[in-house]
């Protein structure tokens, strides 16, 4: 018998203009499903993260020339890939369709019989607009607005472009794809009667850490644009709207803004970090430092596991503890209630925010995060004398809680759930980026990662860099200092919302 063929389906999806999570939930959700996915460069690769191991990642060249047959092989590439049966996402900046052939994409789908679904992005000439403060429509001064292709005029007969309708648009002018062409551009609306006091506003790599925006007019900004070195991708913004106050332009003014911030963790911990340094502006490096290896296969905790309900408290230090630690009793079939009655103290807020992922509210958080706190602070408010105390945590942890609890009489029991090793970052990148003083802080966040982080980078390449150095807190701050370098900031609140919380203030101190 013939065997079945089972068409895939592609999906022409806009991945946003640039910022990872300006992409749709849905966009997501295929991304995770992905068998195959066809990247735009103007796609953030960033969102390659979701795609599951294992799929094929194709990329597509940046910028394809009107007529070129290199989309030709893009179209053939999807009815292929989508006639082996696969779920091929094609992934594409901004919208698929806002000048970005997903309409010529979908008619070659349609007729090839092979199913599609057209999930938009936010494109980069709203996008633009509104992270630079310009807005496109504003009953005031704009109720029309127009997207305009600025690449058109190049190599066609006859244009399609109305340019004395645009010249005497009473609205705003959007032009994609315009920066190579900028001097037609603005030559043509001159020419056919637009005044060259108007204003003219460029928006380059919007939403992203390197957006940049120039304000000028219609007849300045091409030469304005050369002067600042100001290139694509970029969309000019012409009309009342590009004259928009300097207070509007909130993402620019943030305090992190254009800000190269190193992340020293482990991988996880360096995407958690990166996702919250790009909500505040600023513009993160990962470099992993150190690698977690879960240590409950050994007989200690293995022996103690099913005892554990006969402690009366138990410590978590560190949120990695707590994954590692519930990921051991759901692969043994277990859930929460291993804990039985046990009360739960957690060190900081990062730790107790992972517990309730597993449904506990901790009993127990320091106000000031760090071990030696957690230790003073509960035998302060709790009688600890004889209690039984079970303490879950990095092999690798201070001995100084262990000191303070035994103090109070309590009977501590400390069983190591996870190691840290070093991990292999980018180290020979990062040591020419400090040496071209292209980072601006590092941050650390714990012990373990400084040590990760100094056996890979020399202390002396940070000492020579201008590079700053933020702290999580005291006990990390000290195991830097014992390197000879300098602590510029360090938390309050030693948790990774404080490091940025901090860096920000150091920010607007600066200003
Ligand atoms: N489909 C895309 C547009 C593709 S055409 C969308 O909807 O956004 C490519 C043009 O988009 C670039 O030449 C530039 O004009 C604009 N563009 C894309 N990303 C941009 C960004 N981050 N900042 C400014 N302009 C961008």
């Amino acid at each position: 018998m013939r065997e079945k063929v089972k068409k895939g389906i592609v999906y022409l999806v806009g991945a946003g203009p640039g910022r990872p999570d300006l992409i749709t939930l849905r966009g997501v959700e295929l991304l995770k499903q992905a068998d195959c996915v066809i990247c735009d460069k103007l796609a953030t690769p960033a969102l390659l993260n979701y795609v599951p191991a294992g799929a094929e990642i194709i990329h597509t060249p940046k910028r394809i020339g009107p007529g070129s047959f290199i989309q030709e092989q893009i179209n053939k590439l999807l009815i292929e890939k989508a006639l082996e049966g696969k779920k091929v996402v094609r992934l594409k900046g901004g919208d698929p369709c806002v000048f970005g052939r997903g309409g010529e994409e979908a008619a070659v789908l349609a007729e090839a019989g092979i199913e599609f679904e057209i999930v938009p992005g936010v494109t980069a000439g709203i996008a633009a607009g509104e992270y630079a403060g310009v807005m496109i429509t504003d009953r005031r001064y704009s109720s029309q607005v127009t997207f305009i292709t600025g690449q058109e005029a190049e190599g066609k007969e006859q244009s399609n472009i109305d340019w004395p309708g645009l010249a005497k648009f009473n609205g705003t002018l959007v032009f994609y794809m315009g920066m190579s062409n900028l001097d037609f551009i603005t030559g043509q609306l001159i020419k056919n009667g637009m005044d060259g006091e108007t204003g003219a506003a460029v928006i380059a790599d919007a939403t992203t850490p390197n957006q940049r925006m120039l304000q000028s007019t219609v007849a300045k900004i091409g030469q304005k644009c050369r002067d600042e070195n100001i290139g694509a991708p970029a969309v000019v913004i012409i009309g009342e709207a590009a004259k928009s106050d300097n207070k509007l332009n909130w993402f620019m003014s943030q305090p992190l803004f254009g800000k190269t911030i190193v992340v020293t963790r482990d991988k996880r911990g360096n995407a958690e970090f990166s996702a919250k340094i790009i909500a505040a502006g600023g513009n993160p490096l990962e470099f992993d430092t150190i690698k977690i290896e879960p240590l409950t296969e050994s007989n200690e905790f293995l022996k103690m596991l099913p005892e554990i309900s006969k402690y009366e408290w138990i410590i978590f230090t560190s949120a990695n503890g707590v994954g590692v630690f519930f990921e051991a009793v759901h692969n043994l079939n277990g859930d929460a209630r291993v804990f039985g009655s046990a009360k739960i103290a957690a060190i900081g807020g990062e730790t107790a925010g992972k517990l309730t992922e597993f449904g506990i509210k901790a009993d127990f958080v320091p106000s000031d995060f760090t071990s030696a706190q957690l230790a003073k602070q509960l035998a302060a408010t709790v009688n600890l004398k004889g209690k039984k105390m079970l303490l879950l945590r990095s092999q690798i942890g201070t001995p100084e809680i262990i000191e303070t609890l035994k103090k109070t009489g309590a009977d501590v029991k400390d069983v190591a759930v996870y190691t840290t090793v070093t991990a292999q970052g980018d180290s020979k990148g990062l040591i020419d980026k400090l040496n071209a003083g292209q980072a601006d802080w590092l941050t650390f966040c714990s012990p373990s990662s400084v040590r990760g982080f100094f056996e890979q980078i020399p202390a002396d390449v940070v000492k020579s860099s201008t590079v700053k150095v933020a702290s999580i807190g005291p006990v990390t701050s000290e195991r830097i200092e014992k390197l000879g370098i300098k602590i510029d900031l360090e938390a309050d609140e030693h948790t990774i919302d404080g490091v940025i919380n901090e860096l920000k203030r150091f920010f607007t101190r600066s200003l």
